[in-house]
């Protein structure tokens, strides 16, 4: 137990990295909101947590029962909000995921959407106050990372 300075009140301790890969190992690595494959990829090894389906926060304790390996973008999304069950939680968790994805699918942040408008190229007449303070430094300043290859 934990003390939270905010609420005044013992907390269960996050889990240990032991206990984290217990939980992880049982669920197979996998989110259990989302079913990421943790064991995928590298990036899905590093975004893989454990989540308290009842919150820390919320006086969720530390037990197998209320453990679930999660993905951190399903924790992120799930936040610290009490659920019925872990049924309920998913379900809010799956939703807010689709909602999330219609939007993102209308932004020009996902692959081949054109961007609104031909990004300008960087150059130092671009920055002109860069430049003249590089000239000023005596130094040549690229923004190309081609031109860190040299040497
Ligand atoms: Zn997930």
């Amino acid at each position: 137990m934990s003390l939270d300075l905010v609420n005044l009140r013992f907390l269960d301790r996050p889990v240990t990295k032991k206990e984290g890969l217990q939980i992880l190992e049982r669920d197979e690595y996998r989110c259990q909101y989302c079913g990421l494959d943790g064991r995928a990829s590298f990036e899905n090894a590093l975004a893989m947590s454990v989540d308290f389906v009842v919150p820390r926060a919320r006086k969720g304790k530390k037990d197998p029962h209320n453990l679930v390996a999660c993905c951190r973008s399903c924790n992120m999304i799930k936040g610290k909000h009490v659920y019925r069950s872990f049924d309920e939680a998913k379900a809010h968790v799956l939703k807010r995921r689709t909602d999330l994805r219609r939007a993102w699918e209308r932004t020009p942040a996902q692959p081949g959407a054109k961007p609104a408008k031909a990004p300008e190229a960087r150059t130092p007449a671009a920055e002109p106050e860069k430049a003249r303070a590089a000239a000023a430094a005596g130094s040549v300043v690229s923004s190309s990372p081609l031109s860190l290859r040299k040497g």
